[in-house]
C-alpha cells in the first residue's frame, strides 16, 4: 500500500545470474592440473582470441576477446586449452534446469547468463535473496561451479548488481522511498559509466570526453540535457542512471533462427565461387547450433543479384539436424535449384538455420551409425576451429 492508501503496482523481483569466468571454470573443475593456475581459453594460432580468462589469469590483464598473444605476453605461465563447447552446452542446460525449479520466466542471455523474473515464485520460496541463494547452493553443490547472482526490481539493476561482487557473489539492489517508488539513485551514483547499458568503449569515450564519468554526473545532468547531448539515448541514460528500467523478462527470446550472411565488397559470377561462400557460412551455422544445442528443421539460402532482386529458396528437413555435412549438402541442393538463364552477379548471399529448437527429433531406426559418424566429425570440426582460433 502506498501513503495514499491506494495499491502499489506489482513490484517485479528479478535475478540476474551470471556464471563466473565460465569457460575456464569449467576447465578447472575438469581438469584438477589447471586448479590455481591462470588458465586461457580460445584458440593459440594466428587471430586466436581468449574466449574465457580464469581470474588467476585476469591478475595478469588478461580479458576475454583479448587477442590469444597479447595475453600470452602478459601472462607467459598461463595454460591454454582449446574450448570444448560440448562441455559448455551440457552445464548450460543443467544450470537451466536449475533456474526452471524456481519460475518458469527464464531469459537466456548467453550460455552462462540468464534473467529470471522470480515475482510469481515468491509465495512459494520467500524472497528474491532466498531464491538467489538456493540457486547458488545447487550450481555449487551438482555442478562444482561458482556463479553470481544480482536480485532488484527490474533487469538493469540486477545486471549491475550480480556484477559488483564477481566471483561468488549476491547483491541485492533494492531500495524503495516511502511512496514505494524505486530509490537506488544513490546507491548507483558512485558507478562508472563503463557500467552503463549500451555505453561501449567508443560512447564511454565520449561521455568522459563531455564530463560524464559516473552515474552520478548523468543524474546531475538532468534529462533535459542528456537528451539535448545525446539524443534519445541520453533519456535512456538518465532513466537507467537513476535505475529506472520497465523492460519484462523476455521468455521467448530463444533464437529461432540461425544464420550468416555477407555482402562482398564486389559482386560475384561464378556459381561455384557462390557455392564455396554457402558451404563455409553452413560450417558456420553448423558450429553455432552446436554450440548451443539447438537442431535445425528447416534451412535456407538467400541470394541477392546485383539488381537487388533477392530469392530465397527453403527446405525442410527429414530429420532435425545440428551436422554440418547436412546442412552443407541442404546448401549445395537449393543453390542447384536457380535455373542458368535466372543466374547473374551476385552482391549477397546468406544460410540460415530456421525453425531452430532444441529438439532433436526422432532418431531414425536403420541409420547403420551414420548421425553418430557425423557428430564425431563435427566434434573434430569444431576442436580444429577451437585450436586455430578461427
Ligand atoms: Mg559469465
Amino acid at each position: 500500500m502506498t501513503l495514499d492508501g491506494e495499491e502499489a503496482p506489482a513490484r517485479r523481483v528479478i535475478l540476474h545470474v551470471d556464471m563466473d569466468a565460465f569457460y575456464a571454470s569449467v576447465e578447472q573443475r575438469d581438469d584438477p592440473a589447471l586448479r590455481g593456475k591462470p588458465v586461457l581459453v580460445g584458440g593459440l594460432e594466428g587471430r586466436g582470441v581468449v574466449c574465457a580468462a580464469s581470474y588467476e589469469a585476469r591478475k595478469f590483464g588478461c580479458r576475454s576477446a583479448m587477442p590469444m598473444g597479447q595475453a600470452m605476453r602478459l601472462c607467459p605461465q598461463a595454460v591454454v586449452t582449446a574450448p570444448r563447447f560440448e562441455a559448455y552446452t551440457a552445464v548450460s542446460r543443467a544450470i537451466h534446469e536449475i533456474f526452471g525449479r524456481y519460475s518458469p520466466d527464464i531469459e537466456p542471455l548467453s550460455l552462462d547468463e540468464a534473467f529470471i523474473d522470480v515475482t510469481a515464485s515468491l509465495g512459494l520460496f520467500g524472497s528474491g535473496r532466498a531464491i538467489g541463494q538456493a540457486i547458488r547452493a545447487s550450481v555449487r553443490a551438482e555442478l562444482q561451479l561458482t556463479c553470481s547472482v544480482g536480485v532488484a526490481h527490474n533487469k538493469f539493476c540486477a545486471k549491475i548488481a550480480s556484477d559488483l561482487r564477481k566471483p561468488d557473489a549476491l547483491v541485492e539492489l533494492n531500495e524503495f522511498d516511502e511512496r514505494g517508488e524505486p530509490a537506488l539513485s544513490a546507491a548507483l551514483a558512485p558507478l562508472s559509466i563503463e557500467r552503463m547499458w549500451g555505453v561501449g568503449p567508443v560512447a564511454a569515450e565520449q561521455l568522459r570526453a563531455r564530463g560524464y564519468a559516473t552515474f552520478g554526473d548523468l543524474q546531475l545532468a538532468g534529462e533535459r540535457q542528456l537528451v539535448g547531448d545525446f539524443g534519445d539515448g541520453g533519456r535512456s541514460w538518465h532513466r537507467l542512471s537513476h535505475g529506472i528500467d520497465d523492460r519484462e523478462v523476455e521468455v521467448d527470446r530463444a533464437a529461432k533462427s540461425v544464420g550468416e550472411e555477407e555482402t562482398f565488397a564486389e559482386d560475384i559470377i561464378s556459381v561455384k565461387a557462390i557455392e564455396a561462400k554457402l558451404l563455409g557460412q553452413a560450417d558456420e551455422v553448423g558450429r553455432r547450433l552446436r554450440a548451443k544445442g539447438l537442431y535445425a528443421q528447416t534451412v535456407a539460402i538467400k541470394i541477392r543479384f546485383s539488381d537487388f532482386a533477392t530469392h530465397t529458396h527453403a527446405r525442410k528437413l527429414a530429420t532435425p539436424t545440428d551436422h554440418t555435412h547436412e546442412l552443407r549438402t541442404a546448401a549445395r541442393e537449393l543453390l542447384a535449384a536457380f535455373s542458368a538463364r535466372e543466374w547473374r552477379a551476385v552482391r549477397l548471399c546468406g544460410f540460415a538455420a530456421n525453425k531452430v529448437s532444441e529438439n532433436a527429433g526422432q532418431m531414425p531406426l536403420f541409420d547403420d551409425g551414420k548421425r553418430e559418424r557425423l557428430a564425431k566429425l563435427d566434434d573434430l570440426r569444431d576442436r580444429i576451429r577451437g585450436k586455430f582460433g578461427v
